[in-house]
């Protein structure tokens, strides 16, 4: 079948790829056609450097995890699913015996199978085979491109959960990425009453402030502690979300955090940074972190069709699958204004 595939770092191709003989379905299975693929950050990072931490490209991979489409065939012991249903996937499949998997925390599991992290293949395909438990129907009012948001939220209402939030909470989350955006937006549905966004673009932070009234934005450039400060009467705030990946912020996560507050470690910083335990003693700080999710689909999708969250004004680009090459080239330069683009496959 005709896929988007990582051939080496820097060299995608979309072509003919031999990957039917590992479509075939089990009784549990069903076969979707992919709608909606997004674009992410890690997709772009395999692309650009061929490897992220231990994960290498060795081998020609297709890209792709952030998945809605349309149920073609349902295995025979298939309940939950039936032809025609529109769904999204969850894209990483554990060993159900695992010991993680059994304590709770599959995401984890180090036999974990992720689509698009190597050596496993990715969606950017026209159709795949996928664990029905893995698969979530949509309710009628959520997008096929709405659908495709739920991987990366998935994330944001993993670290929110973490955090256990309280209905008034005020919270920072530093980076207005993609996964910065819809932690904020998790964080506001989860109770939070004001959510500080701190970046160093306006056009990310412009995007940020168009979300909610409850998000102020702040450029990193005009001391952010000291207003956050300033703006909670020299409290701070209750949660702050990482998300930026970088080390400066990673390492300054105590400043704006208010005694007994929860820090939550959402991105990957690229080495090893020092933060200040003596700050985080005297706040009793409780410090946090996140690898991807765990089972916190089927609430994402609750919360697009109540409308408790709204990821639309994040979609801001779409490509056909025959444009998918140039998406990704485009998506390299990390075009400013942008914050998810994705894919559609002809259907
Ligand atoms: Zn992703």
């Amino acid at each position: 079948m005709k896929a988007l595939v990582l051939e080496e770092v820097h060299n995608l191709s979309l072509r003919d790829f031999p990957i039917e003989r590992d479509e075939v379905m089990g009784p549990h299975d069903v076969r979707i056609k992919v709608h909606t693929v997004g674009i992410c950050g890690s997709d772009v990072h395999y692309f650009t450097h061929g490897r992220i931490a231990d994960f290498v490209v060795r081998a020609p991979m297709i890209l792709g995890h952030e998945a809605s489409g349309t149920v073609i065939e349902a295995g025979a012991e298939v309940s939950t699913l039936k032809v025609g249903d529109r769904v999204c996937m969850e894209p990483g499949i554990p060993d159900p015996n695992s010991r993680t998997t059994r304590l709770g925390l599959y995401n984890i599991d180090p036999a974990v199978r992720f689509w698009a992290t190597p050596p496993v293949h990715g969606i950017l395909r026209p159709t795949v085979v996928h664990p029905a438990a893995f698969t979530f129907k949509l309710p009628d009012n959520v997008s096929f491109a709405e659908a495709a948001m739920v991987e990366p939220l998935a994330v944001g209402v993993h670290a929110a959960t973490k955090a256990q939030i309280k209905p008034g909470d005020v919270a920072m989350v530093s980076g207005a990425g993609p996964i910065g955006l819809v932690t904020a937006l998790a964080a506001l549905a989860a109770g939070c009453a004001r959510v500080f966004v701190t970046d160093v673009d306006d056009t990310k932070l412009a995007i940020a402030a168009s979300l909610s009234s409850a998000i102020t934005t702040l450029n990193v450039t005009s001391d952010p502690v000291a207003q956050i400060l300033k703006a909670t009467d020299g409290w701070g705030v209750e949660v702050v979300f990482e998300c930026s990946g970088s080390a400066h912020a990673a390492s300054g996560v105590f400043d704006a955090l208010a005694p007994g507050g929860r820090v939550v470690y959402v991105g990957i910083p690229n080495a090893p940074f020092p933060y200040d335990m003596g700050k985080a003693m005297v706040r009793e700080a409780r410090v946090e972190h996140i690898f991807r999710y765990a089972h916190v689909f089927p609430r994402c999708v609750g919360l697009l069709s109540s409308g408790a969250i709204n990821v639309k004004p994040l979609i801001t680009r779409t490509f056909s699958f025959d444009d998918s090459v140039e998406a990704f080239k485009i998506a390299a330069t990390a075009p400013k204004g942008e914050v998810k683009m994705q894919i559609e496959l002809p259907q």
